[in-house]
């Protein structure tokens, strides 16, 4: 599943395809994502491209709003890449591939082109502002803004009984922080993925809080170098192979102490940690 560093990658790479240019034309092959695809995505018609940005795990691309003369409606495209999506840039009249869903086609014949095997991404239209669509409205901070700290984790947490893990993978707390990179950041700071997120003290969550924008902005800038596959002859999204210390490792020695790595499920999900170094 693409992860906020992943997430952040593919806005890099699309990015400098799309600012400053006019969309041509927005072609819908299928329009049964996560939700149907609405007409009004078709107003990105004919019309610049202002900036393009991140909020969590959605990305938005947003239009010149016009002028009260032009009658345009202000705001532009949401995409979601949900379980297994992705864009990749290529030319207009390339034949589409299985799964190529949405195209976002350019003035000068250049395509962003999503795919999505098993379609639980979106393709949508916002409007400003944006935190007031019904996807974006009650996300937390960015973990890599000033906003996010141990403080904010430390207050959100009080009286809370649920497990550390699922508290921080709650994007209402902070967004973008995916389960490969909460069983990570638990472990650079020796925390426990099962304690409960209201009994830790305030400066073990501002460990916490440094892990998580370590582990992510070190993923980014992985990603980073990836860039330049962005638009390889194989059209690879260019996700990277990460170096992961617990994720994934059951049963391997841990890299500190030695002791077998556990896999146990929280939230219903797989949470990797060494027991002996993670209290
Ligand atoms: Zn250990």
């Amino acid at each position: 599943m693409p992860e906020l560093p992943e997430v952040e990658t593919t806005l890099r790479g699309i990015e400098p395809f799309l600012t400053g240019h006019a969309i041509r034309e927005i072609v819908v092959r299928n329009p049964s994502l996560r939700w149907p695809v609405p007409a009004e995505v078709h107003r990105a018609t004919g019309r610049g491209v202002t900036r393009c940005w991140r909020r969590g795990k959605y990305l938005l691309v947003e239009l010149d709003p016009g002028t009260a003369l032009t009658g345009q409606e202000p705001g532009g495209l949401l995409i979601h890449l949900g379980m297994s999506g992705s864009l990749r840039i290529c030319d207009a009249a390339d034949a589409p591939r299985k799964h190529d869903h949405v195209d976002i086609v350019v003035e000068n014949d250049k395509c962003v082109r999503f795919n999505d095997p098993r379609r639980f991404g979106v393709f949508t239209w916002w409007s400003p502002p944006a935190s007031s669509h019904k996807l974006l409205g009650s996300l937390g901070p960015e973990p890599l803004s000033a906003e996010f700290s141990g403080n904010h984790l430390w207050r959100n947490s009080r009286g809370r009984n649920g497990a550390v893990k699922n508290f921080i993978m709650d994007g209402k707390i902070v967004v973008g922080v995916g389960n490969i990179y909460a069983s990570e950041a638990l472990f650079m700071s020796g925390i426990h993925p099962a304690r409960a997120a209201g009994r830790i003290s305030a400066p073990r969550y501002d460990a916490l809080a440094g892990a998580i924008r370590d582990v992510l902005s070190h993923a980014i800038r992985r990603g980073g170098t990836t860039l330049r596959d962005f638009q390889g002859a194989d059209g690879n999204p260019g996700y990277f192979a990460q170096e992961l210390l617990v994720y994934e490792r059951a049963g391997l020695p841990c890299f500190q102490c030695g002791t077998p790595v556990r896999r146990k499920v929280i939230g219903q999900r797989s949470s990797y940690y060494c027991p002996r170094c993670q209290r």
